[in-house]
């Protein structure tokens, strides 16, 4: 991969209009944002170029709205924080290239900040169909005169503000997006060994696909979360309610032959937190993981698990880990996660945290996010990545 323009190297932007897409896609409750992660890790890049005079133009999306507005998707209370956190106010857009965006660029002072309403309340944004694309690409592109790209979580989309945007103006990669790539790189070239992989998290279709390829790189892999039910079923054993991908079954009974094959350490949780129902307070008891009954859910991995995993931490030289190992959100359901969080707290090597809710977990635990090598912003990006694939995203960057 051929190196990124930092934003130093953008030179003089005073009086520039600069599109900044960034990853502001935060948990929310009721309108309230419950992790501010994501938005406190865009800070800088956005402080930076309106330090230097740039007339800032932040652009990003919000959860998975169907290309409409959709009131429970509004930026509105990320543009609240942003202001908050740079210590100014944002200026708020309420479309994404209409008349609001227009006047609210047209208003920007050198050094302003303003932030754009949520792209994915435009079709074009996400759409499959390269003209469709292009036509939101060519109105995003045409509120600015230079392009950033800082938004790490979103590097593996190929949607118009992270792939077609930065193909039609002068661009630059932002400081986070440089510092995360920094990592990646340090993850794939050549890894201190033993380098261990811990997956976990509730998207499991998503993540099953990149342990084919990771297979072929680490020397352990230890599964837990929601989607190491699919591998007990894989091996024959029932699983009761817990979140199942029954159309998956194939794929993985063929990971666990080629880890065999190939020397890879695959971890299974040996018990879980089987609960009567998906609820904070529902009842639960540890039970082994070949013996979850037929009416419940197995919410955490269990005791003996925790243990277990910690233990193949502990030697390890390298960890990347993704996806919290049970329903951290319910505190009677925390503890795998944190066991884990902890184990890598523990360890000299090189860790790194991957994905939205596992680093939202960490702070949620009040655990110390100085106590990782890196917490990551993007969860799917981070692990194409590691996968070996072209981001679309970076990809645009380059030349
Ligand atoms: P990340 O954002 O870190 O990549 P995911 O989005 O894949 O992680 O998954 C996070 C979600 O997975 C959390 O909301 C958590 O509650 C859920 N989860 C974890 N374990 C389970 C489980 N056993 N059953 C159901 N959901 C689970
Ligand atoms: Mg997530």
């Amino acid at each position: 991969m051929s190196a990124l323009r930092t934003i130093e190297e953008l030179g003089d932007v005073r009086g520039k209009r600069v599109l900044v897409r960034s990853d502001l896609n935060v948990p929310m409750e009721d309108g309230v944002i419950t992790d501010d992660g994501r938005i406190r890790a865009s800070v800088p890049t956005i402080k930076d170029l309106a330090g230097r005079g740039a007339r800032v133009i932040v652009c990003a999306h919000l959860g998975r709205p169907k290309g409409t507005p959709e009131a429970k998707y509004s930026l509105k209370p990320a543009a609240e924080r942003l202001g908050e956190l740079l210590g100014h106010e944002v200026r708020f857009a309420t479309d994404t290239v209409g008349d609001s965006a227009k006047a609210t660029v047209e208003a920007l002072a050198d050094g302003e900040v303003a932030l754009l309403e949520n792209l994915r309340f435009n079709a074009g944004e996400t759409s499959k169909d390269d003209a469709e694309r292009s036509a939101f690409a060519d109105a995003l592109a045409g509120l600015a005169d230079l392009y950033v790209g800082d938004g790490f979580g979103a590097v593996h989309r190929k949607h118009a503000s992270v792939y077609d945007v930065p193909q039609r103006l002068p661009h630059a990669a932002g400081g986070l997006v440089a510092a995360e790539v920094e990592v990646l790189k340090q993850l794939t070239e050549d890894p201190a060994r033993p380098y261990a992989v811990v997956l976990g998290g509730a998207k499991v279709s998503d993540k099953l696909g990149v342990i084919a390829n990771l297979l072929a790189k680490v020397d352990r892999l230890l599964i837990g979360g929601g989607m190491a039910y699919t591998f007990l079923k894989a091996q024959g054993h029932e699983v009761g309610n817990s979140l199942l991908q029954e159309d998956q079954l194939d794929k993985v009974r063929g990971f666990l032959k080629e880890a065999e094959e190939r020397g890879v350490e695959l971890v299974l949780p040996v018990d879980v937190l089987a609960a009567t129902e998906f609820a904070k307070d529902a009842e639960h008891e540890a039970v082994d993981a070949t013996a979850i009954p037929a009416d419940r859910e197995g919410l955490d991995i269990g005791p003996r698990t925790r243990e277990l995993f910690a233990s193949r931490l502990a030697d390890a030289r390298t960890v990347f880990w993704n996806g919290p190992m049970g329903v951290f959100e319910f505190d009677a359901f925390s503890g795998g996660t944190r066991a884990v969080a902890e184990a890598l707290i523990a360890s000299d090597a090189f860790t790194v945290v991957g994905g939205g809710d596992s680093a939202a977990a960490v702070r949620k635990l009040g655990l110390p996010e100085d106590g990782f090598s890196h917490i990551s912003t993007g969860g799917g990006a981070s692990l194409e990545y590691l996968e070996g694939k072209t981001l679309p995203g970076l990809a645009a960057l380059e030349d």
